[in-house]
């Protein structure tokens, strides 16, 4: 990754005066106990943030699975990525399909690019889903995925719906759950078997995060998912699958590799339930479907 020489704009630009006796929003919390920052609107300064980032000419990339009917929500993935994911940003989408000529040719601006991994299909979709974790490990140690300066790792699920930027750039970035944000850590739906290799006692954990979304630095990114594939593997062995698959492995390994930046439930908005108050705008959103259809047999 590129040293970051500086950290705010070549030449001034007006912002809104921060005070510090002045807290941006009071309702929700921005910072944790390790001093991440919690991302939510009213908390950045957007056009500071893309004074700062945009002259250092980033690539973002994305790693998305479309794998057999997955594949149908490419096109309203890409075509809403296009509007509100990383503008004004270099951004390479790396798709990984069994189905490469199910990829839809959507219309990207300057500087945007798809390339196109082929993957196999997997029988079970807990397998598609947590096999991600060592495929995208191996994309990036084959170096078939490099020079990019931040990796998200999405669901193909969703759309974005809102901005989506520099807010985000963070060493190790993970987001809350919408189902879980406020309950108490003794009820999260970490795996509780200690025979697991994601087991995670009662009184341990901060937030319980999803795993349709994290991201990061390339280095980051594979200590992640190397740590994850690993674990799913001894489980394999042990003939024991956690309850959320790499859910379950993602968030134990959070408990004590803590990410950088949280993204608040904005980043993924359950569409199917209603947006708790705190959450002013929607950016990335769930997708409905029909588990039973589409979920390979
Ligand atoms: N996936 C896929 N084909 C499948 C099952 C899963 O491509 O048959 C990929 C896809 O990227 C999907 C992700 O794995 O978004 C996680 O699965 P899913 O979204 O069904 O899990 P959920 O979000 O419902 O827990
Ligand atoms: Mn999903």
């Amino acid at each position: 990754v590129r040293k970051i020489q500086r950290n705010g704009p070549q030449t001034p630009i007006e912002v809104e005066q921060p005070f510090a006796l002045k807290a941006p929003r009071t309702d929700v919390m921005l910072v944790t106990p390790w001093l991440a920052p919690i991302i939510w609107e009213g908390s950045f300064d957007q056009k500071l943030l893309d004074a700062t980032y945009k002259p250092l000419n980033f690539t973002i990339g994305m790693t998305l699975f479309a794998v057999a009917k997955y594949t149908r929500f490419l096109k309203p993935f890409l075509e809403s990525a296009e509007k509100h994911f990383m503008q004004g940003y270099r951004v390479n989408y790396y798709i990984f399909t069994d189905i490469p000529e199910q990829v839809p040719r959507v219309e990207l601006k300057p500087g945007r690019s798809v390339v196109v991994f082929n993957t196999v299909k997997y029988s079970r979709w807990q397998e598609i889903s947590l096999r991600r974790m060592e495929i995208i490990n191996k994309h990036i140690m084959n170096k078939s995925i490099r020079e990019v300066d931040y990796l998200y790792c999405l669901d193909v699920d969703l759309i974005f719906t809102n901005h989506y930027g520099a807010e985000t750039f963070a060493p190790l970035v993970a987001v809350l759950h919408p189902g879980y944000f406020n309950i108490l850590r003794n009820k999260f739906p970490y795996e509780r078997r200690p025979e697991s290799q994601a087991y995670v006692p009662k009184d341990h954990g901060h937030f319980y995060y999803i795993a349709a979304m994290f991201g990061g630095t390339l280095n980051n990114i594979v200590d992640v998912t190397a740590a994850c594939h690993q674990a799913l593997q001894v489980d394999k062995v042990n003939g024991i699958e956690a309850a959320w698959q790499e859910e379950s492995h993602l968030n134990k390994y959070l408990v004590t590799n803590m990410p950088h930046k949280i993204l608040s439930m904005e980043y993924l908005c359950n569409s199917e339930a209603p947006t708790p108050a705190s959450v002013k705008v929607c950016r990335f959103s769930t997708v409905k479907k029909n588990h039973a259809e589409i979920r390979a047999q």
